[in-house]
């Protein structure tokens, strides 16, 4: 297949500006301070939100 008509070096990077990808969002834990996504199960102590923890404190 040969393209019908090349794209410019312009009209390709002017394409790929949507293309970055952005950094992953990330907040304190408020039981034990350390980065979690929002809405997440923090990695360290499993709190999510105020009435729901999915691990117990201090157990794995
Ligand atoms: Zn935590």
């Amino acid at each position: 297949m040969v393209p019908v008509q090349r794209k410019t070096h312009s009209q390709t990077r002017q394409g790929r500006s949507h293309d970055a990808l952005t950094a992953t969002h990330a907040v304190d834990c408020p039981n034990c301070g350390s980065p979690k996504r929002p809405h997440a199960a923090c990695r360290d102590c499993g709190y999510v939100r105020p009435g729901l923890q999915l691990k117990g404190k201090g157990e794995e």
